[in-house]
């Protein structure tokens, strides 16, 4: 096994055997998973219902809606890493409170510095919030953000869909624009912009 996946595996096992305020709540705690060398990094919420019992991201109705928008940017889940800011279920699927966010944040960021993704995309607020707290979904969403040495592409969540059927073309439209993104971060002036980045400012990359 490589260097990196060893290492993955044990960012999974401590994410399975930690101890949080919320495990005593739910199943079981649920790890990123998919292609620890894909470029792309999808970052959700919680895990619901569903991916309680199965112990895997994204596999219920949310998971659903956001597969058929990776394919219709041509990737398969097994294409990109995803998971989520808080590794258990929230009761009811509640909001994670900012105290259960802050106990997981050390797996995500463990996560981030093996992947070190190319792009992430911040699937809801939630994740928007980890990443640049002073954005709003509503505004930024399908606006690539460059921050330090990531650059973010806020989009709404996949279950926003399931309340309000509207933010579905909103959602495509964000989607189509992935690729082109990923195209301008891989253009050698903006991999220099970016080294050269402050850690503090946010900078939006213009697409179209
Ligand atoms: N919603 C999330 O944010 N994450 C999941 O894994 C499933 C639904």
């Amino acid at each position: 096994m490589s260097e990196k996946l060893t290492i993955l595996q044990q960012i999974i096992t401590d994410i399975k055997n930690h101890k949080c305020s919320l495990r005593s709540g739910c199943l079981q705690a649920v790890p990123g998973e998919g292609n620890p060398d894909s470029d792309l990094m999808f970052i959700g919420e919680a895990p619901g219902r569903t991916e309680d019992a199965q112990g895997r991201p994204f596999v219920g109705s949310a998971g659903q809606i956001l597969n058929n928008l990776l394919a219709t940017i041509g990737r398969q889940r097994q294409d990109i890493y995803i998971t989520n800011v808080v590794k258990c279920r929230p009761p009811n699927n509640r909001d994670p409170l900012p105290a259960e966010v802050a106990e997981h944040s050390n797996f995500l960021q463990r996560e981030l510095d093996l992947i070190k993704p190319k792009l992430i995309v911040l699937l809801g607020r939630h994740a928007l919030h980890w990443f640049l707290p002073q954005e709003q979904i509503s505004k930024c969403h399908g606006q690539a953000k460059r921050q330090g040495q990531y650059v973010y592409f806020p989009v709404y969540h996949p279950a926003a869909v399931l309340h309000n059927p509207n933010l579905l073309n909103d959602l495509k439209n964000d989607f189509i624009k992935i690729s082109a993104v990923l195209a301008k971060i891989n253009q050698p002036s903006v991999q220099d912009i970016t080294t050269n980045e402050s850690q503090q400012s946010v900078e939006q990359i213009t697409i179209f």
